[in-house]
């Protein structure tokens, strides 16, 4: 038996230190396919694409697939699409290809037997051949039950039984486990960027399964270590959620000889609910209206389609912009950030050791501002989809008008119907509030003057003019210029909204200008 001395853990940051100066900085983002990506997930590759960009390293792309119970089809389709939506590339990892590969952890199966077979040699992990019933005995007997090194002796495994009995056993295809020997008593130190040190004693941990002979495949654990030194990762960035298999890891870096190769590991704060409490979860998106999923997922068993952002009418630069902020800062107030600028600000330091809240509100403010800074040109190609399924043409030119007039008032392109249907469609009611409020009794007879003096303007994309025109008359007659204005919009609108009124005229034209009055004095009371 093989015993490492406990102070080995205290200088191994400084041997990390030396690496991480000398090698390239590589990364990888590593989802198990097992559904649609969850929006914290989406944001911890974020994290990792910004850290390898700014440091002029690689991220890879892996699927931990080892699972086989929780393999979901699509999944990984889904992952690479979502990242791709987003702007997020990859250097190396499936769909990219690249000189490590597979980068598929079900298709490396080989490579993971060399690394078993060396942990059992040296000692450091032993076969188990425990039933499931055996197991559940012994957890209804003794309570808290854990497999360790208090419990380990009483177990059916290699260390109770002969070489002979296991050799039998295994020849004769009895399916086994292999799991990690972990040495009590030591004090596991994990120094997490993040975090800063986390010191874990090595008596609460159990004797982990690292390989299931009956799926030939590792479990999370082993796969996870062999993978990040074979591919050389420098830094570990996830979520917390992995914090505690961080010591379980460390133990198999050394136990593996890998200890001064180690990555570092940032382990990134939760993503709170938005009323700040827990974890976010689906309910709360479902409860409040907002996705969870960079993109829609429609569920292969149950056929449940679950809401992405891409399919809400986010643009992906607000949610990277929004998403880089849910648990790291610029250092400055600066809230508009760029992919561009993300890299060159972003830095682990300022990662928040707190968990993040989820204020969806803020994710729908910075689609209103993409949305605004985006040209009348890109948005009106936004808009022709929506107009296209009302079977409504329209003129490029006279789109580009209507959404440069709208688009302030948007926070996604679905908005632009509501608040541009009316150039679209004569209204066919009149909004009640809007006329309680601005429709007076003189209204009538003013709007049938007005049209006297709309039918002698020829030109109606003269707007300022118009405008002059109408003011003038409107002084002259001694009206009340609100009450005049606010009728018309009225007439034309069918509630008191809508963007500068000679604008509005221009688009709808002379004809359909005096149309709409004269239909609203017919029909207004
Ligand atoms: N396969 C793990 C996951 O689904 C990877 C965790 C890690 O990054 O180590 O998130």
């Amino acid at each position: 038996m093989t015993i490492y001395p406990i102070q080995f853990c205290n200088f191994a940051p400084r041997i990390n230190n030396i690496n991480m100066a000398e090698r390239k900085v590589r990364v990888r983002f590593a989802p198990s396919p097992t559904g649609p990506l969850h929006i914290g997930g989406v944001r911890t590759c974020l994290y990792n694409y910004l850290f390898a960009k700014k440091n002029g390293g690689d991220l890879l792309l892996r699927i931990e697939d080892t699972d086989s119970q929780r393999f979901v089809p699509g999944a990984e389709e889904y992952i690479i699409e979502a990242f791709k939506w987003l702007g997020i590339t990859f250097d190396e990892g499936v769909g990219v290809g690249g000189p490590n590969g597979p980068y598929r952890q079900s298709e490396r199966r080989d490579i993971y037997k060399i690394y078993v077979k060396q942990l059992i040699e040296s000692g450091h992990a032993y076969y188990a051949f425990d039933t499931p019933e055996e197991l559940e005995a012994k957890r209804n007997a003794i309570p808290n039950f854990q497999y360790d090194s208090h419990t380990r002796m009483q177990g059916v495994n290699s260390l109770t039984l002969s070489e002979d009995e296991v050799n039998r056993r295994i020849a004769a295809g009895e399916k086994y486990v292999v799991r990690i020997k972990v040495e009590p008593d030591e004090d596991i130190e994990v120094d997490d960027l993040v975090r800063g040190k986390v010191v874990i004693n090595s008596n609460i941990l159990d004797d982990k399964v690292l390989y299931k002979a009956a799926d030939e495949l590792p479990t999370y654990h082993l796969a996870n270590i062999v993978d990040d030194h074979l591919m050389e990762i420098t830094h570990v960035i996830r979520g917390e959620e992995w914090l505690p298999s961080a010591p379980l890891h460390v133990l198999l870096y050394r136990y593996l000889g890998w200890a001064d190769t180690m990555p570092r590991f940032a382990h990134l704060p939760l993503l709170l609910k938005p009323e700040g409490n827990g974890k976010l979860s689906k309910r709360d998106g479902d409860k409040l209206g907002f996705p969870v999923f960079p993109l829609q997922w429609k569920d292969p068993k149950s056929g449940d389609i679950s809401s992405g952002y891409r399919e809400s009418g986010y643009l992906p630069e607000a949610v990277v912009n929004f998403l880089a902020l849910l648990g790291w800062n610029p250092g400055n107030d600066q809230e508009m950030l760029s992919m561009d600028e993300l890299i060159e600000l972003f830095s682990i330091d300022r990662i928040s050791k707190s968990g993040a809240r989820f204020n969806y509100e803020k994710g729908k403010w910075f689609n209103h501002e993409y949305l605004i800074r985006k040209s009348d040109e890109e948005v009106a190609h936004m808009f022709e989809p929506i107009l296209k399924e009302k079977g409504i043409t329209c003129a490029f030119d006279k789109l580009k008008y209507i959404v440069s007039l709208v688009k302030e008032r948007i926070t996604f392109p679905a908005d632009l119907w509501e608040q541009a249907s009316f150039f679209f469609e004569a209204p066919t009611a009149y909004d009640e509030k809007s006329l309680k409020k601005r429709w007076k009794e003189e209204s009538p007879q003013c709007l049938r003057e007005l049209v006297e003096v709309l039918k002698g303007i020829d030109d109606y994309s003269k707007v300022n003019e118009n405008e002059q025109l109408v003011l003038d008359w409107v002084a002259s007659k001694g009206y009340n210029l609100g009450t005049v204005m606010n009728s018309f919009r009225i007439t034309l609108v069918g509630a008191a909204k809508g963007p500068h009124i000679f604008n509005i005229i221009d688009i709808l034209g002379k004809e359909e200008t005096i149309a709409r009055v004269n239909r609203a004095l017919e029909v207004i009371k």
